[in-house]
């Protein structure tokens, strides 16, 4: 065994730390290992094992040992350890906290130490039962009823953690030893990720072949046992109309179904028990990752013939797979063209061969309808990793997939690090989508992990989207991805007819501010009428995002952040949408103590109340974050609209994002241009995905759609080419203007962020490292700043920034290396100095 071993540790410092291998342990690379580090022990992953002793310069430092092994086998693997390493290398990022971001592990080092009571333990406590004391003890009457209490509280039990043990019976940390000692209980330490996940009930329909097995004896004299002998599929007859219902909806369903899900149809609950004991169905509990989403049991994802596009998709997708070697595909479908579809049937394929997919979705919970059809087509074949989950959930999940239980993953961002095993595809849905960006060290992009990864293991990987980014649609056109298109919507439905309301003239005409253009309303009202349903989007949260005092002209500002704070009305307060920080509504200006305080501004809170005046008979919903605390209520209000019992859903890009509601027929959009004012270079591109996705949610059942979108900006390239549908268009023109002003895809961008809750270091600092950028050759590469960042102050600290800019992303990289040694030798903590690599944030 090698004497030393370099481990990652999950701290801010861009070195790895070495450590003796005491005698007998065998850590392994890629394992983790548990260290001590600053009066701390710690986790980390073995890097390297080997015999160089480490240059003890500072002669009093001793190396220490690791403590603990905590693998035998590696918990990442080379390619996973190799992507990590990338990883680190690109975006400047410690190696130690990109492997704990790659391993959802953390749960596990929360150990939880039990107790259980031993044989020992039982014949102490029966025989203190008898003679009300042990013999000849040393111990005080006291701590002899603790112990008593202890051994009686675990007699009953199977297995106690200490913090409830310690609770229920007082005893102390040294007495519990000293029984540990005699050997009446004994320690555990487990890992918190064992503990088994909720259970969820499930009914599974059975297979013929299944049923004979789980027939129960015959339950009347006319019952035959082989009743259940019909070929598969075929559902013995003598049915009543409530088990056939049953029956139908399980199979609809792909078989199996959460016993919950089934309380929704009209059928009494008594019919489930009858369908069990005729052995039709078997109920079982599953961990409840394996449930199907609640959303009423869906037609199978293949129900329908592929369109002559989707199978070319098809084909060129497996095509890619079966030649084993790395291949980039875009997969540009417009909205309603069926992408989905084709991302399953290409995921179905890998599986039967036996081999991996991963899928990668911006949020999981926004879209239940791909999780039921993933449960449908795959089982518990599929892994799905939501932002729902806990902990130990995930690192269950973890397991699975590593043991190869589940080789179809489905999840967010971290869901590209799946452990699978002979992967062939990863799929980034909507790879526009900025929650591909993590906002926290690692500073990761998933879709261009995935492209690295892919690349690693000679797998595929298809990026598909209707609005693909500048960068991805770029790399199409340089060959570097292959282009494939779905240029129709399913069933030839047209795209819905866009009309733009120039709010300008709407306020010229009207005299009025006005939130809901006439036209934009008179249009509501006819759909209403014809009983077709209506979406109207507003990008933004709350009732008013701006309090304003009409006296000095102030704001009402966050505590910690250069906001403004915006107005809850329902929920009766101040919030700050940056940092979460709440405040009361303010009855005079905080500046100059005037009454004259104004709440200016709509949120979709306040459009909710609006069109509630204006429509007084409709039923309408909202979706946003103030109303959806998790999958559930989001899944709630889908539903209500899928069944009609909605008229209107109102909402924020929540609503934007891939639902396939077939009576939506309008869709009004109000204010989706506001991010055209801001100073990111990404504005226009975001605003047309926005525009586009929205309109995407109009006319997907048989009637067409129509798509109202008020703008203040009627010009601008981004709302016209997206009224157009012109695809294309956009891309050239936002083509040009990257290649002018030099920004991605023309050029590798960085944002430098130095951050203080002091001003006076925010601003040293980024004037120490100014000069020192100022004089350092960096030919080819362009530096702006440091300027105060746009929002000045966030969650208490200032920041300034500086942007990076170059062609050569070789240069930029080894310049910000340079710069972070700087900061480090001037004592600048490394935590303030945030270097973000192809930054998509950049306010
Ligand atoms: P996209 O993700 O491209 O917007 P979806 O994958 O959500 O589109 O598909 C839109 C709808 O069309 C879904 O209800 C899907 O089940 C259905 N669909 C997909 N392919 C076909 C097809 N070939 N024929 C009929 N319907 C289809
Ligand atoms: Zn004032
Ligand atoms: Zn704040």
């Amino acid at each position: 065994m090698p004497q030393f071993s370099d481990v990652a540790l999950p701290v801010p410092l861009d070195m790895v730390f070495t450590y003796a291998i005491p005698e007998g342990m065998e850590p392994v690379v890629g394992g983790r290992v548990l260290v001590p580090f600053r009066q701390q022990r710690m986790s980390g992953i073995v890097v390297e094992l080997h015999d160089r002793p480490p240059q003890e310069n500072a002669s009093h430092i001793k190396i220490k040992k690791v403590l603990e092994a905590l693998d035998l086998a590696p918990a990442l693997d080379e390619h996973l350890l190799k992507l990590g390493k990338w990883i680190a290398d690109y975006y400047l990022a410690p190696v130690g906290e990109v492997f704990r971001t790659m391993l959802p592990l953390s749960a596990e080092f929360k150990r939880a130490v039990t107790y259980r009571i031993t044989e020992e333990g039982r014949m102490a406590l029966h025989l203190a039962g008898m003679s009300g004391s042990p013999a000849r003890s040393k111990r005080t009457p006291d701590q002899q009823l603790i112990e008593f209490r202890v051994l009686d509280y675990l007699a009953e039990r199977e297995s106690v953690r200490e913090g409830s043990l310690r609770a229920a019976t007082r005893v102390g940390k040294a007495l519990l030893g000293g029984m540990v000692r005699k050997k009446w209980v004994v320690r555990e330490d487990v890992s918190a990720a064992r503990h088994s996940a909720r259970l969820v009930r499930v009914a599974v329909l059975l297979r013929a072949e299944e049923r004979l097995e789980a027939s129960p004896p015959p339950d009347g004299p006319e019952t035959r046992p082989h009743l259940n002998l019909a070929p598969a599929g075929v559902v013995p007859k003598k049915l009543n109309d409530n088990q056939r219902a049953l029956i139908d909806t399980l199979a609809a369903a792909g078989g199996r179904v959460p016993v919950d899900a089934l309380r929704n149809l009209e059928v009494p609950h008594s019919t489930l028990g009858t369908l069990v004991r005729r052995g039709l169905v078997r109920l079982v509990d599953e961990p409840q990752e394996f449930t199907a989403s609640k959303l009423k049991p869906r037609p199978s994802p293949f129900d329908f013939e592929f369109s002559t596009a989707q199978k070319e998709a098809l084909r060129k997708i497996g095509a890619a797979v079966a030649a084993r070697k790395f291949s980039g595909l875009l997969l540009h479908g417009i909205t309603g063209s069926g992408k989905t579809a084709v991302y399953l049937a290409c995921m179905r394929q890998v599986l039967d061969e036996g081999r991996s997919s991963i899928l990668l979705v911006p949020e999981i919970g926004l879209t239940p309808a791909v999780a039921a059809d993933l449960h449908q087509v795959f089982g518990d074949e599929v892994a799905i990793l939501h932002s729902g989950l806990s902990n130990a959930e995930r690192a269950e999940q973890w397991h699975r997939i590593r043991r190869g239980e589940a080789r179809v993953v489905a999840g967010t961002r971290s869901a590209v690090f799946a452990p699978v095993r002979d992967l062939a595809l990863i799929i980034v849905d909507e790879e526009q989508d900025s929650s591909y960006k993590q906002e926290e060290t690692p500073r990761y992009h998933a879709r261009d992990v995935a492209v690295m990864r892919a690349k690693m293991a000679d797998a595929v990987v298809v990026l598909g989207s209707a609005t693909p980014s500048l960068e991805s649609y770029y790399n199409a056109r340089k060959n570097k991805y292959r282009l494939i298109e779905l240029p129709d919507r399913v069933e030839k439905r047209p795209l819905p007819e866009v009309e733009i309301v120039d709010m300008r003239l709407e306020f010229q005409e009207t005299g009025q501010e006005q939130v809901i253009s006439r036209k934009l309303a008179a249009e509501i009202r006819e759909r209403l009428e014809k009983k077709e349903q209506v979406m109207v989007l507003l990008n933004r949260r709350g009732y008013s995002p701006v309090v304003l005092c009409r006296a000095c002209g102030k704001t009402l500002q966050c505590e910690n952040c250069a906001v403004s704070m915006t107005h809850h009305k329902r929920e009766h307060k101040m919030e700050c949408h940056y940092c979460g920080y709440v405040a009361r509504i303010p009855e005079k200006c905080a500046h100059c103590g005037s009454e004259y305080v104004y709440f200016v501004g709509t949120g979709s809170e306040k459009l909710e109340e609006l069109l509630h005046g204006m429509f007084p008979q409709a039923r309408i919903g909202r979706l946003d974050r103030d109303t959806v605390r998790g999958r559930e209520d989001f899944e709630h209000a889908l539903n209500a609209l899928n069944e009609g019992r909605l008229d209107m859903l109102v909402g924020t890009q929540m609503i934007a994002k891939g639902h396939d509601i077939h009576g939506v027929t309008l869709v009004g959009v109000i204010g989706a241009d506001m991010a055209l004012g801001l100073p990111d270079f990404r504005a226009a591109e975001r605003t047309f995905q926005l525009l586009t996705q929205v309109a995407g949610r109009a006319g997907r059942g048989n009637s067409p759609g129509k798509v109202i979108l008020q703008t203040y900006f009627q010009d601008h390239y981004a709302v016209q080419f997206a009224a157009q549908h012109d695809f294309a268009g956009f891309y050239e023109k936002e083509l040009q203007f990257r290649a002018w002003m030099h920004y991605p895809p023309y050029s590798a961008i960085a944002n430098v962020l130095i951050r203080s809750e002091k001003l006076e270091e925010a601003l040293t600092w980024s004037g120490e490292l100014g000069r020192w950028l100022e004089k350092t050759r960096h030919e080819g590469i362009r530096v702006l700043g440091p300027a105060a960042a746009p929002i000045t102050r966030l969650k208490r600290d200032y920041r300034y920034h500086f942007i990076l800019k170059s062609p050569s992303r070789e240069k930029m990289n080894a310049l910000l290396r340079a710069m972070l040694a700087e900061a480090a030798a001037r004592k600048i903590p490394r935590t303030q100095v945030i270097v973000d690599v192809d930054a998509v944030w950049l306010m």
